[in-house]
C-alpha cells in the first residue's frame, strides 16, 4: 500500500478504536485525564469527556512518528493514553513538550495515583469497620449472651483474622460436624467452622463474662479452669474427633474441603475485667499453653489485637 492509502487506513483505524479498548483504558485511567490535577468533566449524560490518544503514530509524517510501531498495534495499551480533550490537543500539538517518554511517564504516574487511591481507601475502610468493632466492644463487653457475640462474629469474620494469626475466613455458623448416631441423634454442631489457610478452624464461642477459673482455689497456688472453659476445650476436642472421624462423610461433594490437622479455637472470658492474681494469672497460662491444637483466646486480648491493627492502618 502507498504511503497516502496507509496514512487513510491508521486514520480509520485510530479514530475506529475498538469500544473494548476504550473502556479498558478509561477503567485503568479511573475516567480521569493523565495529567495531575486536572479536573473530570463530564457530559450531562454522565459519560466523562476523555478521549484516547495515541502515543506514537506508525505513518511517517504522523505525530510522534516512531517506525518501530507495527501497524496493528496502534491501539494496544502501550500507546494509548487517556486524556481530555485541552490536553489531547496540547500535547498533539507540541510534540517536541511531549515526547514519547514524557507521555509514558504521565501515564504511568496517574495509573500509580488510582493504585494508590484504591489501596488507601481499602485501608480507610478496614480501619472504619475494625474501629466500629472496638466501639462495640467498649459498649457491649458485659453482654452476656454468647448468641449476641456469635451474631457479631458471623457478621465480621475478619475478627478470626486476629485469633488465627493472618488471612481472611469465610464462615459456617451452626456447622454439622457428624457425629449423628443409627437413631440420627445427638449430631456434633458447631459454632463456627472457619477456612484456615485451606484448612478448618473449629471454633467454640462463649461470652466474655464467662469466668475463666473455678471460683476457689484447688490447693496450694494451683487453681482448677472453670467448669465453663475446661467443658468449651473438651466441647473443641470433641468436634475435631468427630470431624476428622468423619471426614471422608463430610467432605463428600464438597471439593477442597480439608481438615488436616484442624486447629481448635475457643473465645471465651476477660482476662483484664477477671482481674486475677499472679497466681491464678499463672494456672490459667499454665493450663492454656499445655493443649495441644487448642487455642484459648479471651475476649480482650482479642479486641486488643484489633485496637493494635487499627493503629497499624492508620499509620
Ligand atoms: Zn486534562
Amino acid at each position: 500500500m502507498d504511503i497516502h492509502e496507509r496514512k487513510t487506513n491508521v486514520n480509520r483505524m485510530a479514530r475506529a478504536t475498538p469500544s473494548s479498548v476504550i473502556k479498558i483504558a478509561f477503567g485503568r485511567a479511573a475516567n480521569r485525564c493523565a495529567f495531575p490535577d486536572c479536573p473530570p468533566i463530564t457530559l450531562d449524560n454522565g459519560v466523562p469527556l476523555l478521549e484516547i490518544a495515541h502515543i506514537s503514530s506508525p505513518t511517517p509524517g504522523g505525530v510522534r512518528y516512531s517506525p518501530s510501531l507495527p501497524f496493528a498495534d496502534i491501539n494496544s495499551p502501550e500507546n494509548i493514553i487517556v486524556l481530555c480533550p485541552t490536553h489531547h490537543m496540547a500535547v498533539d500539538r507540541n510534540p517536541e513538550a511531549f515526547p514519547v517518554n514524557e507521555l509514558v511517564r504521565l501515564r504511568e504516574a496517574h495509573f500509580e495515583r488510582v493504585q494508590n487511591a484504591l489501596s488507601s481507601e481499602q485501608k480507610r475502610s478496614t480501619s472504619s469497620r475494625l474501629s466500629h468493632l472496638l466501639e462495640v466492644w467498649e459498649r457491649e463487653r458485659a453482654n452476656d449472651s454468647e448468641e449476641y457475640w456469635q451474631q457479631l462474629f458471623t457478621e465480621h469474620p475478619e475478627v478470626f483474622s486476629i485469633a488465627l494469626g493472618g488471612r481472611a475466613y469465610t464462615l459456617n455458623s451452626k456447622c454439622y460436624v457428624g457425629g449423628k448416631s443409627f437413631t440420627n441423634t445427638g449430631g456434633n454442631v458447631l459454632d463456627f467452622l472457619a477456612d484456615h489457610r485451606g484448612n478448618v478452624a473449629l471454633l467454640e464461642i462463649k461470652a466474655p463474662s464467662t469466668r475463666l477459673l473455678a471460683p476457689q482455689k484447688y490447693r496450694g497456688n494451683v487453681y482448677a479452669p472453670s467448669r465453663e472453659l475446661a467443658g468449651s476445650t473438651v466441647q473443641v476436642l470433641e468436634y475435631r474427633h468427630s470431624l476428622i472421624s468423619n471426614l471422608p462423610a463430610l467432605a463428600y461433594g464438597a471439593p477442597g474441603f480439608q481438615a488436616t490437622e484442624p486447629l481448635g479455637v475457643v473465645i471465651i472470658g476477660d482476662l483484664e475485667k477477671e482481674g486475677l492474681s499472679e497466681g491464678e494469672r499463672r494456672s490459667f497460662e499454665l493450663y492454656r499453653s499445655s493443649l495441644s491444637n487448642i487455642k484459648i483466646m479471651t475476649y480482650d486480648e482479642l479486641f486488643d489485637g484489633i485496637a493494635m491493627l487499627v493503629e497499624v492502618l492508620n499509620g
